[in-house]
């Protein structure tokens, strides 16, 4: 097994018993990146030197006695997180000449527990899709058929764990950007509660949905990541001040008492018979584990869909506009006139979908259009967080599908805005609700092609239950129950 194979635990022990370095290990990440990157373009920036420093420091802490258990581990950064002294572009051409200054939260608690940062993944330009085929610099491909999409916007976080090219990546998730990549990926993606890790460093797309969170190929791993990058933060007022639990600490394999829901508005008679079949199995384990199934109701989940595309839009049509050209990059165009400045910039930098985003959020928080369009969206979402806290009275998690198909094809959806934003279907719930939700693998689906492709099941539980979500996750991973 070459080490870049590893999971985070498996590495850890390895780590700890002397057994290999972190340079041994990055190393092997980064040969794998230059062996196959080539072909699946997952990331926009490798720090080769930095890495292999950062490496050497971890393996100083490891033979001084030190452990901790991200010590020496190689992972890589959706490249809309700052990290500094290095590029981040949020997969955009009106950034791509911005060096961070500083390192977000997540990357400076990262670099404090001696995890080794490889590179930067590609994206959505700005977060902006389902597909990573937004991006600025070219799509990313899925490392399991090359034909098709990793997922989005998170996809080149995804490609890279799926493609073993790092040990975890991370990713944000403002609508799914986490979880739908992992469904397609055949990964764990975690959304953590709104506010559990800081977004301080992040470049804000959906201010009130974003939240960072890790992509990993274990559930154990995707818990050993959260324990260190969650908590507050005095530079996020919006960070939870509950403390982290231990979450990697997965014990017990009995879940009698526990009672799980499936809400009825997310197992339609036309959802995709392969999925349903998966997510029967996955309900089955949970049975066999001592839980007990109980059919919700969700009403409102068919607004869950207009109410973020209306929402979203307009928070990000106000956070792009600080994207001018002048503080932050780009500035290419000589013009005697501020304003023609703006519009040379902006219509140079932002690609289409940011674009149509910034429009159609401008046109729902205009004077005249707000009553109609934003405040009612932001009204309909308080029905929707009704719904779930309804549901949770009766239920302690739900488990629902993560996407309504396997990964597409590259170019099938690109030129329909529409189709793409109904990917989001099972995913937009838990984010307009700020709930924590996690995507893990459910086995196989056969697409007409005769691939076969992974899909993922969804938990979502109550606001900061991760540590219940790890473990019933932790408990469907293992076949054998
Ligand atoms: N598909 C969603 C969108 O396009 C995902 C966004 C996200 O989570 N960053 O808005």
């Amino acid at each position: 097994m070459n080490l870049n194979e590893l999971t985070i635990k498996e590495a850890r022990i390895k780590l700890d018993k002397r057994e290999i370095s972190s340079q041994e290990l990055t190393a092997a990440c980064l040969k794998r990146i230059k062996e196959i990157d080539g072909r699946i373009h997952a990331c926009l920036l490798v720090d080769e030197e930095g890495a292999l420093s950062a490496a050497r420091q971890a393996d100083k802490r490891l033979a001084a006695g030190e452990s901790g258990s991200l010590l020496g581990i190689p992972y890589l950064c959706k490249d809309i997180i700052m990290t500094k002294g290095l590029k981040t572009t949020a997969a955009s051409k009106i950034l791509e000449n911005y060096i961070a200054p500083y390192d977000a939260t997540v990357i400076a608690k990262l670099k404090a527990a001696g995890a080794v940062l490889l590179g930067k993944t590609n994206l959505d330009e700005f977060a902006h899709g389902a597909s990573t085929e937004n991006s600025a610099y070219g799509p990313t491909k899925n490392p399991l058929d090359e034909t098709r999409v990793p997922g989005g916007s998170s996809g080149g976080s995804a490609a890279a764990v799926a493609a073993n090219m790092c040990l975890f990546a991370l990713g944000s998730d403002t609508g799914g950007s986490i979880r739908q990549p992992a469904s397609f990926c055949g990964l764990v993606g975690l959304k953590p509660s709104y506010g559990r890790v800081s977004r301080f460093g992040l470049l804000s797309m959906t201010s009130s949905t974003d939240v960072i969170g890790p992509l990993a190929k274990t559930v154990e791993d995707a818990a050993m990541v959260l324990e260190v990058i969650a908590g507050k933060d005095e530079r996020d007022a919006t960070t939870l001040p509950e403390a982290v639990e231990n979450y990697s600490r997965l014990e017990g394999r009995d879940l009698s008492g526990l009672t799980v829901g499936l809400p009825k508005e997310y197992f339609l008679n036309d959802l995709d018979k392969q999925i349903m079949a998966r997510l029967k199995e996955t309900a089955a384990k949970l049975e066999t584990a001592g839980a007990k199934l109980k059919t919700v109701s969700l009403p409102y989940t068919k607004y869950g869909i207009p109410v973020y595309y209306l929402v979203t839009p307009s928070e990000i049509s106000s956070n792009l506009a600080r994207f001018d050209g002048i503080g932050w990059g780009l500035a290419k165009n000589e013009m005697d006139n501020l304003q023609d400045f703006y519009k040379a910039n902006r219509g140079l930098g932002f690609g289409p979908e940011a674009k149509r985003r910034i429009m159609l959020g401008t046109y729902a928080l205009s004077a005249g259009y707000y009553d109609a369009y934003y405040k009612k969206a932001q009204a309909v979402r308080t029905l929707i967080i009704a719904d779930f806290d309804r549901a949770f009275q009766e239920v302690d998690l739900l488990l629902t599908p993560t996407t309504p198909h396997p990964a597409f094809k590259i170019g099938e959806q690109v030129n329909d805005p529409l189709a793409m934003y109904l990917e989001d279907i099972f995913v937009t719930g838990a984010s307009l609700t700020g709930l924590p939700a996690i995507s893990i693998p459910a086995g196989l689906v056969e697409t007409a092609d005769g691939q076969k492709l992974p899909v993922g099941a969804q938990l979502i539980a109550p606001r900061l239950k991760e540590g219940l979500i790890f473990k019933v996750a932790g408990i469907l991973e293992q076949d054998k129950i």
